[in-house]
């Protein structure tokens, strides 16, 4: 007898628009959301089965899945249904989407799932232990440590360097338990302002239907407060909460105030988890054994076994925008996934994004404002210090070195930001004006003095810097313009004795230390924190009432479209770290353009009548929102080849069409980086619709391409930056 077939369809992550025939000889079908492993040319892949049937090629040439991974499906029907919505709507093939929704370590030909403890605790016998007593074992004096206050998920051990091995010893030895998860203190707030009330009731009563709100509240005006709120109201209906928030800065201060009030088991998604911590994590929200769960842009696709509400923090922030493979905006997923599971979705930020404040003016969104701060704090005085024929040297003007002896004297805290790392962003011959340049990039090598390289920021290309000129052999290589590892020299200069904590990628590149600075600052001793745009998200220092803001002129001149907007939203988000507890904030900003509209505006009206004028701006000229836009981008180390692919790409798309337009081949705003060359064509449309609909003919015949096969290339669906 010959066995059953059980024909099954399955999406891999290659970047193939359809998903492929296989067999299964097993006794039972695989069903739909069950990761495979399939054969695929020489290589076995993980793929997800997402149909099953008759096969549409000849049976003889299907070949057999080599593993079945998962006893159940991984994905229900509702995840399987966002992975075909993003599919279809960035235009991205189902398998790569599919991979991109998982944990890194489910996209592996893992068996089975790890079904360990998610949490642990100690035992009687463990708790009684001194500290001297595993003197000898000291991974497990630290777990004895780590587990002192209570219950911690393995994530978090596993995260501290503590192994499985150590935690099965000390399971064995009866010192610890498997525990469940801890729920949060439940420590209560303060109590809420009448216009934060009145938005916890509105978004309140619409849980368990899709609604989206637009939170559109000034720095500090208690929008967390609400969140937690409305969280708890979720929780009491036995819901769970999704919190996405940007970056990294953010979580470790959020997470501890989100554990610290709600009631609920939190589990937060932070960017330095180990890859199995993140799947337990991933898993125990599928489970339902997690009422929330906090994390930055991909926590947008953690399962949720009773779904209750999405809140996506800080909306505006670019960080929500993957950059490549699936270019996904976590936040649109965001409100797709809110509509298609019937839950309320809650944006938030001090300067919304003009695509979501265009939404609130137009009524798809409910718009909830805040206008004042909360409790004690008020919105800080900003200042302009015109540099025009002033440059200090030090990129510090005399009243701002003013103003921080002032504060740091009265026992306060400064800010100062200024986005550009490093020392100096040239290093420039002052004889015959060489400066260094990177090899690979169209663009100049930034000096790090205290690693003694040039570094390339768009590739990460690195080298020595010389000690002449390589042009004329002059001795006088001067770093031109300031960096934050340079200004922080200066501050050490200015401000002594008291400490200087710089906060970029370059200082706080182990976590640990980003840590330590944050709990420098939280101890509210004067200091000064100097930093990139780090520093402009989230972060709430009471004692902090000086923010100085060195250099944003070269925002000033971007010729993207979004800059404006860019800058703006910037300046309001470093100006609002000022004065956010009972002390009054001052914000002082250096500049050389002081009549320009970025500052004139935005500081006589605040940022939301100024986001209506871009908005009007950008009807005029038929931008985002109004119009809408794909880039289809394309590189590769020879130009012709880019070029070629994307003329023949340019004709794949039919005869033009009054509804679309379609510019380009066009070299990318930056044409060169790591290597490779890079050309674009931008498509337009006032019409949504039109333009996904030429998409969805397009798209599948860029596949079919024989000059497909020398570029890389991919497909951008409301781009964030043009580069
Ligand atoms: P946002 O998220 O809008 O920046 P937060 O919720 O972080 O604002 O609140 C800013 C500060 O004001 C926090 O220190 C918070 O504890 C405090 N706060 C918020 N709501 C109230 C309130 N109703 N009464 C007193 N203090 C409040
Ligand atoms: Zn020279
Ligand atoms: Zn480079």
């Amino acid at each position: 007898m010959t066995a059953v077939r059980h024909y099954c369809r399955v999406a891999l992550p290659v970047p193939v628009d359809t998903p492929f025939d296989y067999h299964w000889p097993g006794p039972d079908s695989p069903r739909p959301g069950t990761r495979v492993l399939a054969p695929f040319g020489a290589r076995r892949l993980v793929g997800m089965v997402v149909g099953s049937g008759a096969p549409e090629i000849d049976p003889a040439r299907i070949k057999p899945l080599a593993r079945v991974l998962d006893a159940e499906p991984l994905f229900k029907p509702a995840q399987l249904a966002l992975a075909r919505w993003c599919a279809q709507y960035y235009h991205h093939p189902l398998g790569e989407v599919i991979a991109a929704m998982l944990p890194a370590a489910l996209r592996r030909a893992q068996a089975a799932l790890d079904r360990g403890p998610r949490y642990w605790q100690l035992t009687a016998a463990g708790a009684a232990l001194g500290s001297n007593d595993l003197a000898r074992a000291p991974r497990q004096a630290e777990v004895l440590r780590l587990l002192a206050d209570g219950a911690v998920a393995t994530a978090e051990l596993r995260s501290a360097g503590i192994a499985a091995a150590v935690l099965g010893r000390m399971r064995d030895k009866a010192l610890i338990e498997p525990a469940a998860a801890p729920r949060g203190d439940a420590k209560p707030g303060p109590a809420l302002l009448a216009a934060q009330a009145a938005a916890v009731d509105a978004i309140g009563a619409r849980l368990g239907a899709f609604a989206a709100f637009l939170l559109d509240g000034v720095t500090g005006s208690g929008k967390t407060e609400i969140y937690l709120h409305v969280i708890e109201r979720v929780l009491e209906a036995r819901r769970q909460a999704l919190v996405i928030v940007p970056e990294i800065g953010l979580t470790p201060q959020l997470s501890r105030r989100f554990k610290r009030r709600l009631t609920g088991r939190v589990v937060v998604l932070h960017s330095n988890l180990g890859a199995g911590a993140r799947a337990r994590a991933w898993q125990a929200a599928a489970a339902g054994e997690v009422d929330v769960v906090v994390g930055t842009r991909s926590a947008v696709f953690t399962p949720l076994a009773r779904p209750g509400l999405i809140v996506v923090d800080e909306e505006h922030d670019l960080s929500l925008k993957q950059q490549d493979g699936l270019r996904y905006s976590a936040r649109d997923v965001a409100v797709q996934r809110a509509s298609m599971l019937a839950l309320p979705v809650v944006l938030g930020s001090a300067t919304p994004s003009l695509e979501s404040l265009n939404n609130a003016l137009g009524g798809r969104y409910h718009h909830l404002r805040l206008a004042a701060r909360a409790g004690a704090a008020r919105l800080p005085r900003v200042e302009l210090i015109d540099q025009r024929g002033h440059q200090p040297p030090s990129g510090l003007s005399a009243p701002l070195l003013g103003a921080l002896d002032e504060h740091l004297k009265r026992g306060e805290q400064a800010l100062i930001f200024l986005n550009r790392r490093g020392f100096a962003p040239v290093l420039m011959c002052s004889a015959c004006g060489w400066y260094g340049e990177c090899s690979r990039c169209d663009a100049r090598l930034t000096l790090h003095l205290s690693a003694r390289l040039l570094r390339c920021h768009h590739c990460g290309h690195e080298e020595r810097p010389p000690a002449r000129c390589p042009a004329c052999n002059s001795s006088r290589l001067d770093p031109l313009g300031s960096g934050t590892e340079r200004l922080e020299q200066a501050l050490i200069r200015a401000c002594a004795p008291h400490p200087v904590l710089r906060v970029d990628r370059d200082a706080t590149r182990r976590r640990a230390a980003f840590e330590q600075i944050l709990e420098q600052v939280r101890s509210g001793r004067p200091c000064v924190l100097v930093g990139t745009q780090m520093l402009a998200k989230g972060h709430d220092y009471p004692n902090v009432t000086l923010v100085g803001v060195v250099n944003i002129d070269q925002a000033l001149f971007s010729s993207d479209f979004r800059s404006t907007e860019r800058s703006a939203q910037l300046l309001v988000q470093v100006a609002g770290r000022a004065g956010r507890g009972a002390k009054p904030g001052r914000v002082l900003v250096q500049t050389r353009h002081p009549e320009h509209p970025l500052f004139t505006r935005v500081l006589a009206t605040g940022y939301g009548p100024f986001a209506r004028e871009l908005l009007r701006e950008r009807r005029a000229a038929a931008y985002p929102p109004f119009g809408h836009l794909v880039l289809v981008r394309a590189e590769a180390v020879k130009r012709e080849a880019a070029g070629e692919f994307l003329t023949a790409a340019a004709a794949a798309a039919g005869p033009p069409d009054d509804s679309v337009q379609l510019f380009g081949p066009m070299p990318s705003p930056m044409e060169k980086r790591a290597g490779r060359y890079r050309l674009q064509l931008l498509l337009a449309s006032n019409s949504r619709r039109a333009l996904h609909r030429l998409l969805d003919r397009w798209v599948p015949r860029l596949y079919q391409l024989t000059q497909a096969r020398r570029v890389r290339w991919s497909v951008d669906v409301d781009p964030q930056d043009m580069f």
